[in-house]
Protein backbone atom coordinates (compact mmCIF):
# COMPACT_ATOMS: atom_id res chain seq x y z
CA UNK A 1 0.00 0.00 0.00
CA UNK A 2 1.42 3.15 -0.99
CA UNK A 3 0.19 6.88 -0.36
CA UNK A 4 0.85 10.08 -0.50
CA UNK A 5 2.21 11.66 3.81
CA UNK A 6 1.47 15.38 3.86
CA UNK A 7 4.16 15.09 6.56
CA UNK A 8 7.10 14.09 4.00
CA UNK A 9 5.18 15.29 1.00
CA UNK A 10 5.80 11.78 -0.83
CA UNK A 11 4.22 8.68 -2.21
CA UNK A 12 5.32 6.46 0.52
CA UNK A 13 5.25 2.32 1.62
CA UNK A 14 2.61 2.11 4.26
CA UNK A 15 4.15 0.38 7.44
CA UNK A 16 2.31 0.28 10.32
CA UNK A 17 3.34 0.46 14.22
CA UNK A 18 2.12 -2.83 14.07
CA UNK A 19 2.24 -5.46 11.77
CA UNK A 20 -1.28 -5.68 9.91
CA UNK A 21 -3.06 -3.30 12.54
CA UNK A 22 -4.00 0.19 11.32
CA UNK A 23 -5.11 2.79 14.19
CA UNK A 24 -6.66 5.52 12.66
CA UNK A 25 -7.86 9.03 13.71
CA UNK A 26 -10.26 11.16 11.38
CA UNK A 27 -11.28 14.86 12.58
CA UNK A 28 -15.06 14.64 12.86
CA UNK A 29 -17.85 17.54 11.73
CA UNK A 30 -18.31 20.41 14.39
CA UNK A 31 -22.28 19.83 14.65
CA UNK A 32 -23.47 23.58 14.71
CA UNK A 33 -25.24 23.37 11.17
CA UNK A 34 -25.35 19.94 8.20
CA UNK A 35 -22.74 18.78 7.22
CA UNK A 36 -22.32 20.26 3.14
CA UNK A 37 -20.80 17.88 0.46
CA UNK A 38 -17.90 19.12 0.61
CA UNK A 39 -17.20 17.66 4.46
CA UNK A 40 -18.41 14.72 3.06
CA UNK A 41 -16.18 14.10 0.26
CA UNK A 42 -13.67 14.21 2.91
CA UNK A 43 -15.63 11.82 4.81
CA UNK A 44 -16.00 9.50 1.14
CA UNK A 45 -12.35 9.06 1.03
CA UNK A 46 -11.61 7.88 4.79
CA UNK A 47 -14.28 5.26 4.06
CA UNK A 48 -12.81 4.21 0.59
CA UNK A 49 -9.66 4.45 3.01
CA UNK A 50 -10.72 1.95 6.20
CA UNK A 51 -12.43 0.13 3.71
CA UNK A 52 -9.18 -0.55 1.38
CA UNK A 53 -6.65 -0.97 4.50
CA UNK A 54 -9.67 -3.86 5.61
CA UNK A 55 -9.87 -5.03 1.83
CA UNK A 56 -5.86 -5.78 1.37
CA UNK A 57 -6.19 -7.22 5.10
CA UNK A 58 -5.36 -4.83 7.56
CA UNK A 59 -7.27 -4.68 11.31
CA UNK A 60 -8.56 -1.36 11.72
CA UNK A 61 -9.42 0.43 14.35
CA UNK A 62 -10.70 4.01 14.00
CA UNK A 63 -11.83 6.94 16.32
CA UNK A 64 -13.50 9.52 15.14
CA UNK A 65 -14.44 12.93 17.57
CA UNK A 66 -17.55 14.87 17.25
CA UNK A 67 -16.42 18.88 17.86
CA UNK A 68 -19.38 19.90 20.12
CA UNK A 69 -17.44 22.73 22.09
CA UNK A 70 -14.48 25.04 21.42
CA UNK A 71 -14.12 25.49 17.58
CA UNK A 72 -14.18 28.98 16.62
CA UNK A 73 -15.51 30.59 13.59
CA UNK A 74 -11.70 31.19 12.60
CA UNK A 75 -9.81 27.65 13.14
CA UNK A 76 -7.57 29.80 15.55
CA UNK A 77 -8.46 30.99 18.66
CA UNK A 78 -10.69 34.13 17.59
CA UNK A 79 -14.87 34.73 16.48
CA UNK A 80 -17.24 32.86 18.27
CA UNK A 81 -17.50 29.06 19.10
CA UNK A 82 -19.54 27.59 16.38
CA UNK A 83 -21.54 25.57 18.50
CA UNK A 84 -22.97 29.29 20.56
CA UNK A 85 -23.44 30.67 17.27
CA UNK A 86 -25.58 27.89 16.15
CA UNK A 87 -28.05 27.41 19.27
CA UNK A 88 -28.33 31.37 19.01
CA UNK A 89 -29.43 30.72 15.42
CA UNK A 90 -31.83 28.26 16.15
CA UNK A 91 -32.80 30.04 19.41
CA UNK A 92 -32.08 26.22 20.94
CA UNK A 93 -29.40 25.18 23.09
CA UNK A 94 -25.95 24.00 22.81
CA UNK A 95 -26.99 20.67 23.84
CA UNK A 96 -30.11 20.17 21.57
CA UNK A 97 -28.21 21.93 18.72
CA UNK A 98 -25.32 19.42 19.11
CA UNK A 99 -27.88 16.21 18.86
CA UNK A 100 -29.84 17.50 16.30
CA UNK A 101 -26.73 17.77 13.63
CA UNK A 102 -25.53 14.91 14.89
CA UNK A 103 -28.28 12.76 14.31
CA UNK A 104 -28.52 14.42 10.82
CA UNK A 105 -24.61 13.90 10.18
CA UNK A 106 -25.69 10.42 10.99
CA UNK A 107 -28.04 9.74 8.48
CA UNK A 108 -25.83 11.55 5.91
CA UNK A 109 -22.93 8.58 6.45
CA UNK A 110 -25.48 6.00 6.51
CA UNK A 111 -27.11 7.18 2.93
CA UNK A 112 -23.42 7.18 1.27
CA UNK A 113 -22.64 4.00 2.85
CA UNK A 114 -19.85 5.24 4.50
CA UNK A 115 -19.01 2.74 7.77
CA UNK A 116 -19.45 4.34 11.10
CA UNK A 117 -16.42 4.92 12.69
CA UNK A 118 -15.32 2.18 15.75
CA UNK A 119 -15.39 5.34 18.13
CA UNK A 120 -17.29 7.96 17.85
CA UNK A 121 -17.15 10.38 20.83
CA UNK A 122 -18.07 13.73 21.59
CA UNK A 123 -15.44 16.56 22.31
CA UNK A 124 -17.11 17.73 25.76
CA UNK A 125 -17.36 14.07 27.30
CA UNK A 126 -14.03 14.05 27.70
CA UNK A 127 -12.56 17.35 29.74
CA UNK A 128 -10.80 15.39 32.38
CA UNK A 129 -8.25 14.17 29.71
CA UNK A 130 -7.71 17.34 28.13
CA UNK A 131 -7.22 18.83 31.89
CA UNK A 132 -4.25 15.88 32.41
CA UNK A 133 -2.42 16.29 29.25
CA UNK A 134 -2.33 20.38 30.15
CA UNK A 135 -1.56 19.69 33.45
CA UNK A 136 1.84 17.92 32.14
CA UNK A 137 2.43 20.23 29.30
CA UNK A 138 2.51 23.02 32.46
CA UNK A 139 4.85 21.25 34.26
CA UNK A 140 6.99 20.49 31.21
CA UNK A 141 7.50 23.88 30.13
CA UNK A 142 5.13 23.78 26.99
CA UNK A 143 2.57 25.97 27.96
CA UNK A 144 2.19 29.12 29.83
CA UNK A 145 -0.45 30.62 31.30
CA UNK A 146 -1.57 34.25 30.42
CA UNK A 147 -4.30 36.39 31.53
CA UNK A 148 -6.26 33.09 32.94
CA UNK A 149 -5.99 31.12 29.23
CA UNK A 150 -3.60 28.29 29.31
CA UNK A 151 -1.30 28.81 25.86
CA UNK A 152 0.95 25.89 24.10
CA UNK A 153 4.26 27.71 23.03
CA UNK A 154 5.19 26.71 19.93
CA UNK A 155 8.99 27.72 20.06
CA UNK A 156 8.87 24.49 22.43
CA UNK A 157 7.76 22.41 19.51
CA UNK A 158 10.22 20.39 17.50
CA UNK A 159 9.22 21.28 13.86
CA UNK A 160 6.39 22.79 14.25
CA UNK A 161 6.23 23.85 10.63
CA UNK A 162 7.21 20.67 8.98
CA UNK A 163 3.70 19.47 8.25
CA UNK A 164 3.00 22.65 6.35
CA UNK A 165 5.91 23.05 5.04
CA UNK A 166 5.19 27.07 4.94
CA UNK A 167 7.52 29.27 6.82
CA UNK A 168 5.66 31.52 9.91
CA UNK A 169 5.73 34.91 7.54
CA UNK A 170 3.65 32.78 4.64
CA UNK A 171 1.49 31.65 7.15
CA UNK A 172 1.19 34.69 8.62
CA UNK A 173 -0.22 36.21 5.06
CA UNK A 174 -2.32 32.96 4.58
CA UNK A 175 -4.26 33.67 7.91
CA UNK A 176 -3.98 37.28 8.32
CA UNK A 177 -7.57 37.90 9.27
CA UNK A 178 -7.71 34.58 12.19
CA UNK A 179 -4.59 35.67 14.21
CA UNK A 180 -5.71 38.02 17.10
CA UNK A 181 -3.36 40.64 18.23
CA UNK A 182 -3.28 38.91 21.89
CA UNK A 183 -0.83 40.80 23.73
CA UNK A 184 -0.73 37.97 25.93
CA UNK A 185 0.84 34.81 23.19
CA UNK A 186 4.69 34.87 23.16
CA UNK A 187 4.12 34.22 19.56
CA UNK A 188 1.09 34.78 17.65
CA UNK A 189 1.05 31.19 16.43
CA UNK A 190 0.84 30.01 19.95
CA UNK A 191 -2.41 28.72 20.71
CA UNK A 192 -4.84 28.14 23.48
CA UNK A 193 -5.33 25.10 25.40
CA UNK A 194 -7.87 26.12 27.94
CA UNK A 195 -9.65 29.39 27.97
CA UNK A 196 -11.30 30.79 31.31
CA UNK A 197 -14.56 33.35 31.64
CA UNK A 198 -11.42 36.32 31.75
CA UNK A 199 -11.77 36.23 28.10
CA UNK A 200 -14.73 34.80 26.52
CA UNK A 201 -17.36 35.60 28.66
CA UNK A 202 -20.05 34.94 25.83
CA UNK A 203 -19.10 31.02 26.09
CA UNK A 204 -22.24 28.54 27.50
CA UNK A 205 -20.72 25.48 28.19
CA UNK A 206 -18.02 25.85 31.13
CA UNK A 207 -16.01 23.12 33.13
CA UNK A 208 -14.18 23.74 36.39
CA UNK A 209 -10.44 23.14 35.77
CA UNK A 210 -7.10 23.83 38.04
CA UNK A 211 -7.37 27.23 35.89
CA UNK A 212 -10.46 28.16 36.46
CA UNK A 213 -13.82 27.41 34.68
CA UNK A 214 -13.52 27.82 31.14
CA UNK A 215 -13.12 25.23 28.14
CA UNK A 216 -10.84 23.52 25.70
CA UNK A 217 -9.58 24.96 23.24
CA UNK A 218 -10.05 22.98 19.72
CA UNK A 219 -6.99 20.77 18.52
CA UNK A 220 -6.56 19.45 22.34
CA UNK A 221 -9.81 17.40 21.62
CA UNK A 222 -8.25 15.57 18.43
CA UNK A 223 -5.11 15.21 20.45
CA UNK A 224 -7.08 14.02 23.59
CA UNK A 225 -9.82 11.59 21.96
CA UNK A 226 -6.76 9.63 20.01
CA UNK A 227 -4.26 9.30 22.55
CA UNK A 228 -6.97 7.76 25.19
CA UNK A 229 -8.69 5.88 22.41
CA UNK A 230 -5.74 4.48 20.42
CA UNK A 231 -2.67 4.90 22.53
CA UNK A 232 0.54 6.27 22.12
CA UNK A 233 1.20 5.53 18.84
CA UNK A 234 -0.74 6.34 15.71
CA UNK A 235 -0.67 5.25 12.22
CA UNK A 236 -3.00 7.51 10.22
CA UNK A 237 -4.86 11.08 10.63
CA UNK A 238 -6.87 12.48 8.07
CA UNK A 239 -8.91 15.55 7.90
CA UNK A 240 -9.11 17.90 4.75
CA UNK A 241 -6.48 19.92 3.51
CA UNK A 242 -8.16 22.95 5.76
CA UNK A 243 -7.32 21.37 9.01
CA UNK A 244 -3.42 21.32 7.99
CA UNK A 245 -2.98 24.49 9.24
CA UNK A 246 -3.46 25.12 12.37
CA UNK A 247 -5.94 22.24 13.20
CA UNK A 248 -3.41 19.28 12.62
CA UNK A 249 -0.05 21.29 13.17
CA UNK A 250 -1.12 21.98 16.92
CA UNK A 251 -2.18 18.54 17.34
CA UNK A 252 1.25 17.42 16.23
CA UNK A 253 2.67 19.82 18.60
CA UNK A 254 0.68 19.33 21.75
CA UNK A 255 0.83 15.49 21.30
CA UNK A 256 4.54 15.31 20.94
CA UNK A 257 4.87 17.21 23.65
CA UNK A 258 2.45 15.35 26.01
CA UNK A 259 3.87 11.94 24.90
CA UNK A 260 7.36 13.07 24.73
CA UNK A 261 8.04 11.20 21.72
CA UNK A 262 6.95 10.91 17.76
CA UNK A 263 3.65 10.62 17.22
CA UNK A 264 1.50 10.00 14.17
CA UNK A 265 3.40 8.30 11.11
CA UNK A 266 0.90 9.48 8.10
CA UNK A 267 -0.96 12.34 7.55
CA UNK A 268 -3.55 12.61 4.61
CA UNK A 269 -5.51 15.37 3.49
CA UNK A 270 -8.38 15.02 1.55
CA UNK A 271 -8.22 18.33 -1.31
CA UNK A 272 -12.06 20.16 -1.39
CA UNK A 273 -14.83 20.36 -3.15
CA UNK A 274 -15.91 23.66 -4.13
CA UNK A 275 -18.46 25.09 -5.66
CA UNK A 276 -18.29 27.54 -8.84
CA UNK A 277 -17.95 30.32 -6.21
CA UNK A 278 -14.74 28.66 -5.13
CA UNK A 279 -15.12 27.67 -1.46
CA UNK A 280 -18.19 25.45 -0.19
CA UNK A 281 -19.49 27.64 2.85
CA UNK A 282 -21.87 27.22 5.58
CA UNK A 283 -22.68 30.90 5.98
CA UNK A 284 -23.87 31.69 2.34
CA UNK A 285 -26.50 31.29 0.65
CA UNK A 286 -27.97 27.71 -0.04
CA UNK A 287 -25.90 25.30 1.94
CA UNK A 288 -25.65 22.49 -0.34
CA UNK A 289 -26.28 19.19 1.78
CA UNK A 290 -26.90 15.84 0.68
CA UNK A 291 -30.52 16.45 1.40
CA UNK A 292 -30.86 19.11 -1.16
CA UNK A 293 -29.40 16.77 -3.62
CA UNK A 294 -32.17 14.05 -2.54
CA UNK A 295 -34.39 16.46 -3.32
CA UNK A 296 -33.36 17.84 -6.30
CA UNK A 297 -33.72 13.53 -7.17
CA UNK A 298 -29.96 12.31 -7.07
CA UNK A 299 -30.05 9.35 -5.11
CA UNK A 300 -27.09 9.96 -2.18
CA UNK A 301 -24.39 6.97 -3.71
CA UNK A 302 -24.79 8.87 -6.94
CA UNK A 303 -22.57 11.44 -4.90
CA UNK A 304 -20.12 8.52 -3.82
CA UNK A 305 -19.96 8.03 -7.75
CA UNK A 306 -19.53 11.20 -8.32
CA UNK A 307 -16.60 11.39 -6.06
CA UNK A 308 -15.06 8.28 -6.57
CA UNK A 309 -14.62 9.33 -10.34
CA UNK A 310 -11.67 11.43 -9.03
CA UNK A 311 -8.73 11.23 -7.20
CA UNK A 312 -9.01 12.22 -3.48
CA UNK A 313 -6.16 14.86 -3.79
CA UNK A 314 -7.17 16.47 -6.36
CA UNK A 315 -9.33 19.38 -6.54
CA UNK A 316 -13.35 18.80 -7.25
CA UNK A 317 -15.59 21.15 -8.71
CA UNK A 318 -19.04 20.92 -8.21
CA UNK A 319 -21.73 21.58 -10.68
CA UNK A 320 -25.40 19.77 -11.47
CA UNK A 321 -24.37 19.20 -14.41
CA UNK A 322 -21.06 16.80 -13.64
CA UNK A 323 -23.46 15.23 -10.85
CA UNK A 324 -26.34 14.93 -14.06
CA UNK A 325 -22.85 13.43 -16.13
CA UNK A 326 -22.03 10.54 -12.86
CA UNK A 327 -26.17 10.03 -12.33
CA UNK A 328 -26.98 8.62 -15.83
CA UNK A 329 -23.32 6.79 -15.56
CA UNK A 330 -23.58 5.47 -12.48
CA UNK A 331 -27.44 4.54 -13.70
CA UNK A 332 -25.98 2.98 -16.74
CA UNK A 333 -23.78 0.73 -14.90
CA UNK A 334 -26.39 -0.50 -12.38
CA UNK A 335 -28.59 -1.24 -15.19
CA UNK A 336 -25.93 -3.15 -16.75
CA UNK A 337 -25.18 -5.60 -14.02
CA UNK A 338 -28.63 -6.42 -13.16
CA UNK A 339 -28.28 -7.94 -16.86
CA UNK A 340 -25.77 -10.03 -15.76
CA UNK A 341 -26.97 -13.53 -15.25
CA UNK A 342 -25.96 -16.23 -12.99
CA UNK A 343 -24.78 -18.23 -16.11
CA UNK A 344 -21.64 -20.53 -15.81
CA UNK A 345 -18.66 -21.18 -13.28
CA UNK A 346 -16.93 -18.84 -11.23
CA UNK A 347 -13.68 -18.89 -12.33
CA UNK A 348 -11.02 -18.33 -9.81
CA UNK A 349 -8.12 -17.71 -11.52
CA UNK A 350 -10.22 -14.30 -13.59
CA UNK A 351 -11.54 -12.99 -9.91
CA UNK A 352 -7.52 -13.28 -8.94
CA UNK A 353 -6.37 -11.68 -11.54
CA UNK A 354 -8.91 -8.77 -11.71
CA UNK A 355 -8.75 -8.64 -8.27
CA UNK A 356 -5.18 -7.97 -8.25
CA UNK A 357 -5.37 -5.31 -10.37
CA UNK A 358 -8.27 -3.74 -8.31
CA UNK A 359 -6.68 -3.64 -5.42
CA UNK A 360 -3.04 -2.31 -6.89
CA UNK A 361 -4.89 0.61 -8.03
CA UNK A 362 -6.52 1.25 -4.53
CA UNK A 363 -2.99 0.86 -3.08
CA UNK A 364 -1.69 3.23 -5.51
CA UNK A 365 -2.30 6.30 -3.30
CA UNK A 366 -6.16 5.41 -3.62
CA UNK A 367 -6.96 5.56 -6.96
CA UNK A 368 -10.24 5.33 -7.10
CA UNK A 369 -10.81 6.03 -10.48
CA UNK A 370 -8.43 3.20 -12.14
CA UNK A 371 -10.45 0.96 -9.82
CA UNK A 372 -13.60 2.14 -11.31
CA UNK A 373 -11.72 1.26 -14.51
CA UNK A 374 -11.13 -2.43 -13.62
CA UNK A 375 -15.13 -2.84 -12.89
CA UNK A 376 -15.84 -1.35 -16.43
CA UNK A 377 -13.30 -3.89 -17.89
CA UNK A 378 -14.53 -6.81 -16.44
CA UNK A 379 -18.14 -6.21 -17.50
CA UNK A 380 -16.86 -5.66 -21.11
CA UNK A 381 -14.66 -8.75 -21.06
CA UNK A 382 -16.60 -11.32 -23.19
CA UNK A 383 -14.00 -13.93 -22.13
CA UNK A 384 -15.73 -13.78 -18.60
CA UNK A 385 -18.72 -15.68 -17.22
CA UNK A 386 -21.99 -13.47 -15.99
CA UNK A 387 -21.19 -15.86 -12.97
CA UNK A 388 -17.48 -14.76 -12.75
CA UNK A 389 -18.33 -10.72 -13.39
CA UNK A 390 -20.94 -10.88 -10.84
CA UNK A 391 -18.68 -12.68 -8.30
CA UNK A 392 -15.88 -9.31 -9.07
CA UNK A 393 -18.38 -7.39 -8.72
CA UNK A 394 -19.72 -8.23 -5.75
CA UNK A 395 -15.95 -8.25 -4.23
CA UNK A 396 -15.54 -5.01 -5.42
CA UNK A 397 -18.62 -3.57 -3.86
CA UNK A 398 -16.73 -4.47 -0.27
CA UNK A 399 -14.98 -1.10 -1.20
CA UNK A 400 -17.07 0.96 -3.64
CA UNK A 401 -20.22 0.22 -1.45
CA UNK A 402 -22.16 1.66 -4.37
CA UNK A 403 -24.58 -1.12 -3.86
CA UNK A 404 -23.90 -2.35 -7.18
CA UNK A 405 -25.70 -5.71 -6.83
CA UNK A 406 -29.17 -4.10 -5.14
CA UNK A 407 -31.99 -4.01 -7.26
CA UNK A 408 -33.13 -0.62 -5.80
CA UNK A 409 -34.67 2.92 -6.52
CA UNK A 410 -31.26 3.58 -8.19
CA UNK A 411 -32.00 1.49 -11.15
CA UNK A 412 -36.10 1.33 -11.67
CA UNK A 413 -37.19 4.70 -12.81
CA UNK A 414 -39.53 6.26 -11.05
CA UNK A 415 -42.75 6.63 -12.55
CA UNK A 416 -43.47 9.74 -10.83
CA UNK A 417 -40.78 11.34 -11.38
CA UNK A 418 -40.64 10.95 -14.88
CA UNK A 419 -44.73 12.43 -14.67
CA UNK A 420 -43.34 15.35 -12.56
CA UNK A 421 -40.58 15.91 -15.75
CA UNK A 422 -42.76 15.45 -18.63
CA UNK A 423 -44.88 18.00 -16.67
CA UNK A 424 -41.93 20.49 -15.94
CA UNK A 425 -40.84 20.36 -19.52
CA UNK A 426 -44.58 21.23 -20.34
CA UNK A 427 -44.27 24.27 -18.23
CA UNK A 428 -41.29 25.32 -19.94
CA UNK A 429 -42.19 25.42 -23.13
CA UNK A 430 -45.77 27.18 -21.88
CA UNK A 431 -43.24 29.85 -21.27
CA UNK A 432 -41.16 29.58 -24.29
CA UNK A 433 -38.37 28.25 -22.46
CA UNK A 434 -37.04 26.61 -25.07
CA UNK A 435 -33.57 25.78 -23.62
CA UNK A 436 -34.98 24.67 -20.20
CA UNK A 437 -37.46 22.44 -22.28
CA UNK A 438 -34.74 20.51 -24.46
CA UNK A 439 -32.32 20.33 -20.81
CA UNK A 440 -35.18 18.35 -19.54
CA UNK A 441 -35.15 16.11 -22.48
CA UNK A 442 -32.18 15.58 -22.55
CA UNK A 443 -31.17 15.02 -19.15
CA UNK A 444 -34.39 12.26 -19.42
CA UNK A 445 -32.10 11.06 -22.64
CA UNK A 446 -29.10 10.36 -20.60
CA UNK A 447 -31.00 8.75 -17.90
CA UNK A 448 -32.57 5.91 -20.43
CA UNK A 449 -35.59 7.36 -20.61
CA UNK A 450 -36.87 9.09 -24.39
CA UNK A 451 -39.64 11.73 -24.68
CA UNK A 452 -42.12 11.27 -27.90
CA UNK A 453 -44.32 13.99 -28.65
CA UNK A 454 -47.40 12.37 -30.09
CA UNK A 455 -50.61 13.93 -31.23
CA UNK A 456 -52.07 12.60 -27.75
CA UNK A 457 -49.58 14.12 -25.56
CA UNK A 458 -46.00 13.54 -24.77
CA UNK A 459 -45.30 9.48 -24.32
CA UNK A 460 -41.44 7.91 -23.25
CA UNK A 461 -39.79 4.40 -23.64
CA UNK A 462 -37.08 3.61 -21.56
CA UNK A 463 -33.85 2.56 -23.65
CA UNK A 464 -30.78 0.11 -23.22
P1 LIG B 1 -15.91 20.76 10.04
O1 LIG B 1 -17.28 20.20 10.33
O2 LIG B 1 -15.92 22.15 9.55
O3 LIG B 1 -14.99 20.59 11.22
O4 LIG B 1 -15.29 19.91 8.83
C1 LIG B 1 -15.39 18.51 8.75
C2 LIG B 1 -14.41 17.96 7.73
O5 LIG B 1 -14.68 18.43 6.41
C3 LIG B 1 -12.95 18.34 8.00
O6 LIG B 1 -12.14 17.20 7.81
C4 LIG B 1 -12.65 19.39 6.96
O7 LIG B 1 -11.28 19.42 6.63
C5 LIG B 1 -13.48 18.92 5.80
N1 LIG B 1 -13.87 19.96 4.82
C6 LIG B 1 -14.26 21.23 5.08
N2 LIG B 1 -14.59 21.88 3.92
C7 LIG B 1 -14.43 20.98 2.91
C8 LIG B 1 -14.61 21.02 1.47
N3 LIG B 1 -15.06 22.10 0.84
N4 LIG B 1 -14.32 19.89 0.76
C9 LIG B 1 -13.87 18.77 1.38
N5 LIG B 1 -13.70 18.67 2.72
C10 LIG B 1 -13.96 19.75 3.49
ZN1 LIG C 1 -9.32 17.22 14.60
Amino acid sequence: MQLYNTLTRTIEDFVPYEEGKVKMYTCGPTVYHYAHIGNLRSYIFEDILVKTLEYLGYQVKRVMNITDVGHMTSDGDTGEDKMSKGAKREGKSVSEIAQFYTDAFLKDLEKLHIKRPDILEKASDHIDIYIEMIKKMLDEGYAYIACGNVYFDISKAKDYYQLSGKKQEELMVAVRKDVEEDTFKKNPFDFGLWFTTSKFENQIMKWNSPWGVGYPGWHIECSGLACHYLGEYLDIHCGGVDNIFPHHTNEIAQSEAYLGHKWCKYWLHGEHLNDKSGKMSKSKGEILTLSLLEEKGYHPLVYRYFCLNSHYRKTLTFSYSSLDGAKSAYQKLKKRIRLLTNEGEVDSTQVEQYDSLFKEALATDLNTASALTVLYNVLKDNTLTDATKRALVEKFDQVLSLNLLALEETTELDENYILEMIEKRKEAKVNKDYQEADRIRDELLHQGIRLMDTREGVTYEIIN
